[in-house]
């Protein structure tokens, strides 16, 4: 456990139960799951584990307020909105901790997750007013064409556990924004951050049953019979590839509406005109948020090979340099992986590397003794065949590889199934731009390692998934568009 002052008032404020029509109560037959603090392996809390009848109770609950909750004025909406953007950043620092204690991540970190969050209230507030349709004659003169937006309906959200906070209200505002009520699943290692912002969001005046939460420990089969209640009409997702390929199967029988914020394996581009300060600082950002634990983690870097001895010595510097501890702590800057699980994974990764012939400059493995601590590692000559370079690490692990023309580097960056991001280091405009437009990912981030911005559209092309969260394409996900031909 932490020493940290504030712990055990933070986990005794926070809800443990379901939160099912406005109703907190535990879940049926009283099962309960464990919480544990992935820095020292303790269980941090017990909360209320769903059954397939409480899920079934929560859609009931979310189909029950639907039409009362679309029928409420957008400015109440935008209201609701504003105020729990406005409770957010006064707990922050409550929520940021508690974030902490059930993830791992470093208190700066979770902090920065906390206001990353806060905006999609803030950003959907505004939003909630603007949603407009259209009028305009048809072409032959003989009607009118009225285009109406309105709200998909009842949806069912599935979060996973490295941001538990912000995956959630990327869904949940624009939701609320639109008028669509909801069923949210949070990750069953970290439903404590979803169980707090579901608390706020009433205390900010969100009606009941519009926000339904159902932590569980059997999430395939409390899911199944949601996915395939008719009366479901959107299934947004954000986890692996591999569950969302199962959900899009699913939905598929219902022809379900469906978002999937997917996997990523993003590559980072150095060129030789690069500004290597920025490049170095881009990669700390792009490959140690969240630990590295992040869909949008630089996964492969390909270096100039003029630049990538310097690169990789400065990159291996600022690695080695990481105060790795309990998230809480004062000082850290590197919490520990999820689970032991997800330590055995990156292990697994680097030991295939090293094999094939890579060198680590700095890090290398896992650190003994209690909690799922990984060492920041810089790898130099990864070879083409080693996994690392198919699969997402998830873990603390920069990859390096060298190329020398901008034709090979582009195709190595594209040589994967995944499009979720890919980073570019440059001073060159013209190739900038080139670049960006030749590189198969949804995002791109052009001498920067961050692209998370709650007003622009975050999402991927290929495997990394359907659909746009954030920006208006994120508000547009919970809207249907209806036409109606008006005789003249
Ligand atoms: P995961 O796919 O294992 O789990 C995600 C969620 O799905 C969890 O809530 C889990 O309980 C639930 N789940 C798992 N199997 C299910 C099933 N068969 N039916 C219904 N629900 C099921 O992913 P994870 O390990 O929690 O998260 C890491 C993954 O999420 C990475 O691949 C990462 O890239 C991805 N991710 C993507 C984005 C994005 O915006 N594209 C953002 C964050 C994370």
């Amino acid at each position: 456990m932490t020493n940290h002052p504030d712990a055990a008032r933070v986990l005794a404020d926070v809800p443990r139960q379901l939160l099912v029509g406005g109703q907190w109560r535990d879940a049926t037959g009283g099962a309960t799951l464990p919480v544990e603090d992935p820095a020292t392996g303790e269980t941090l809390c017990e909360v209320a584990d769903a059954s397939v009848a409480d899920g079934a109770a929560a859609l009931d609950a979310a189909v029950a307020a639907q039409a009362g909750w679309a029928a409420t004025p957008p400015q109440e909406r935008s209201e609701i909105l504003y105020r729990a953007f406005q409770l957010m950043q006064q707990r922050s620092d409550d929520l940021a901790l508690l974030m902490t204690l059930e993830m791992g991540k470093s208190l700066a970190e979770a902090k920065g997750e906390v206001a990353y969050a806060a905006e999609f209230f803030r950003w959907n507030s505004g939003e909630a007013l603007r949603v407009d349709g259209y009028v305009k004659d048809a072409a032959n003169g003989q009607s009118r064409v009225m285009v109406l937006k309105q709200p998909v309906g009842p949806c069912f959200f599935i979060t996973p556990w490295n941001f538990p906070a912000a995956m959630g209200t990327r869904k949940i505002a624009p939701a609320i924004a639109a008028g669509c009520t909801m069923v949210v699943k949070p990750a069953e290692q970290t439903p404590l951050s979803m169980l707090a912002l579901a608390a706020l969001l009433e205390e900010a005046g969100l009606p009941p049953g519009v926000l339904n939460v159902v932590p569980t420990s059997s999430s395939p089969d409390l899911s199944a019979p949601i996915i395939a209640d008719p009366r479901l009409r959107k299934l947004s997702f954000t986890g692996s590839t591999e569950v969302g390929r199962l959900l899009i199967a699913q939905a598929a029988d219902q022809v379900l509406k469906v978002s999937m914020e997917l996997g990523g394996n993003a590559p980072f581009l150095v060129f030789d005109d690069a500004d290597l300060d920025a490049a170095v600082e881009g990669a700390m950002v792009a490959k140690m948020r969240n630990m590295g634990e992040a869909c949008t983690s630089a996964n492969r870097f390909y270096v100039h090979a003029s630049v990538a001895e310097e690169f990789a010595g400065r990159l291996a510097e600022r690695m080695s340099a990481l105060t790795l501890g309990h998230g809480a702590d004062e000082g850290t800057e590197v919490g520990p992986l999820i689970d032991a699980d997800q330590r055995g994974k990156v292990t697994e990764l680097v030991t295939d590397a090293v094999d094939k012939g890579a060198r680590a400059l700095t890090g290398g493995g896992p650190r003994d003794g209690a909690g799922y601590f990984f060492e920041p590692t810089v790898l130099t000559g990864v070879t083409a065949d080693a996994r690392l370079l198919k699969e997402e690490i998830f873990g603390p692990v920069a990859p390096i590889s060298t190329f020398t023309d901008e034709d090979e580097a582009i195709a190595r960056a594209n040589d994967t199934e995944y499009g979720l991001v890919s980073y570019l280091f440059t001073r060159d405009l013209d190739r900038a731009l080139r670049v960006a437009e030749r590189l198969e990912s949804g995002m791109v981030g052009l001498n920067q390692g961050l692209v998370s911005n709650a007003g622009a559209p975050f999402g991927g092309v290929k495997a990394s998934g359907l659909g746009r969260e954030g920006g208006n394409e994120g508000l547009a996900e919970f809207l249907e568009t209806k036409y109606v031909a008006i005789k003249r």
